[in-house]
């Protein structure tokens, strides 16, 4: 035990970085201070109460295990804030209620900070009968947490009835593909979380087609490759994530070939995600690509203006954070790439809202957005946007603003609408105003048209682009 208490946190930042999203370790783990250690117990000083619940909330089981891996059994984290602390009006009551935080009393144990039974075995070698394999499912990932929209209809309900019936229906295998950040692992777990939910007797396994890549690898090294099929052929549901990562490991493909033979014809069911639809795969074995096409192929697609607001909510509820409609509006508005984009930007804002002690508004989501994303600018009048797109367009202005409903002009008119919203910041009303003096539900109307149109459209999306960089450049020279 010669660690100091600096040491044994760097220690534990190490594990923790390789294992957090880097936005999350810059906003959670880089302002804690390390004080000191006594025995096992490790005191650091967080910012702010809301810092400590946000730790123990979401990174409970990360710190647990990088703290008992460095100090054995019975380690324990000790917080400690500092005082004056004003009380930030978007925490909910519930939270202030936490038996753990009383007021005056500035340390705080960690409720649940060792968790040893927590610890996954990730290859567990049968031989006894009756063997308990750890599904390695995130708990969190559940269908109630997963939003519905167009972008996921089909997959989602096709989850949904194999979580009722794995093995049972015509999705076996079932393949989710999409790009990056869309929620194929989310769902992926929903579905084997549904089915430990509903059958006691099922075993599921949730494993990344890297991990079963390097358990293969070691299988082979240690000639245990009876023992390794045996095991996968246990499962009842098994979930392979990211298989786009099996292209070109012939071997490894083999043995995958064999473990799904063995577990369709038992009915069992297959779950399996990618980056790219099977067609697209490349240094993938044929067969195996026939085989991904028996069951469903299901992809995810960009979520929509709404359902963008509706993930937003939802995690909002669950992080128990009021976030004014005009916020969730904007985030909407700006944050188009996808879901883990929009997460990383909300937890940021909640972070430097609770750190700078200011109130969650569109100043401040401008600010936290603007980091991530470069196409928001501060002053944009709704006149310019309109006086580029009708250049560009090659239109008089003032057609914008009358009924004409030549479909050119409307076109233009709808995009300098959709624009405005994302680019001014200025509300519906006001927008609506601006065009020959239209209502708010037009507004939105339009916004939606141009979203479906830049989502099917890439020569439109290169044309909104231009058009937006344009309204930037003559804005910024204000
Ligand atoms: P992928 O595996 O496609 O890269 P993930 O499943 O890891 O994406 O999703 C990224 C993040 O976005 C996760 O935190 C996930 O919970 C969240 N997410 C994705 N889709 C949804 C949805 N429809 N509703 C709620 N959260 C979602
Ligand atoms: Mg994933």
């Amino acid at each position: 035990m010669d660690k100091d208490h600096i040491q044994v946190w760097q220690s534990c930042l190490q594990t923790i970085k390789e294992n957090v999203k880097e936005q999350s370790f810059k906003t959670w783990f880089e302002p804690i201070r390390p004080l000191r250690l006594d025995e096992k117990i490790l005191t650091i000083q967080v910012p702010n109460k809301f810092f400590y619940e946000w730790l123990e909330e979401h990174y409970i089981g990360i710190l647990g295990s990088t703290l008992s891996k460095e100090l054995g059994q019975g380690a324990k984290l000790e917080y400690l804030i500092p005082r004056q602390q004003k009380h930030t009006n978007y925490l909910k009551s519930n939270k202030s209620n936490n038996p753990i935080v009383s007021k005056d009393l500035e340390r705080n144990y960690g409720q649940n900070t060792i968790r040893t039974e927590n610890i996954k075995n990730p290859f567990v070698i049968p031989g006894i009968q009756k063997i308990k394999i750890d599904s390695q499912l995130n708990p969190e990932y559940t269908f109630d947490m997963y939003v519905e929209g167009d972008c996921n209809r089909l997959a989602r309900s096709a989850g949904w009835a194999i979580a009722k019936r794995p093995g049972q229906t015509a999705f076996n295998p079932l393949m989710i593909f999409g790009s990056v950040g869309l929620g194929k692992t989310h769902l992926a777990h929903a579905i084997g979380n549904e089915v430990l939910d509903k059958f006691d007797d099922k075993t599921v396994l949730y494993v990344s087609s890297d991990r079963f890549t390097n358990q293969f690898i070691e299988a082979l090294r240690n000639n245990a490759i009876s023992d390794f099929v045996n095991f996968y052929q246990l499962v009842d549901v098994l979930i392979i994530d990211d298989i786009q990562f099996l292209e070109n490991k012939q071997k490894t493909q083999e043995i995958f070939f064999h473990i799904f033979n063995h577990l369709h014809q038992k009915g069992k069911q297959l779950i399996l995600t990618s980056d790219r639809p099977p067609k697209e795969m490349e240094g993938i074995e044929e067969r195996l690509i026939s085989r991904f096409k028996w069951g469903l192929s299901a992809d995810l697609q960009l979520p929509s203006l709404e359902t963008r607001m509706a993930i937003i909510d939802q995690k909002m509820i669950q992080d128990g954070v009021d976030l004014p409609p005009n916020v969730t509006e904007f985030i909407s508005h700006n944050v188009r790439t996808n879901v883990r984009e929009l997460e990383g930007i909300l937890v940021s804002l909640i972070a430097q809202a609770a750190l700078n002690q200011r109130e969650i508004d569109i100043d401040l989501a401008r600010e936290v957005i603007s980091k991530f994303v470069d196409n928001i600018s501060s002053e944009v009048n709704i006149e310019l946007i309109q006086k580029i797109v009708a250049e560009y367009y090659d239109i008089p202005v003032e057609k914008l603003k009358e009924k004409t409903r030549k479909k050119m002009i409307v076109r233009a008119r709808q995009l300098s609408m959709y624009l405005a919203k994302l680019m001014s910041d200025k509300s519906l009303k006001l927008i609506g105003k601006a065009f020959g003096g239209r209502d708010h539900s037009t507004v939105i109307h339009a916004c939606r048209s141009v979203e479906d149109l830049l989502e099917k459209n890439t020569n439109f999306k290169d044309e909104v682009y231009r058009i937006e960089k344009k309204i930037k450049n003559v804005g910024g020279q204000h």
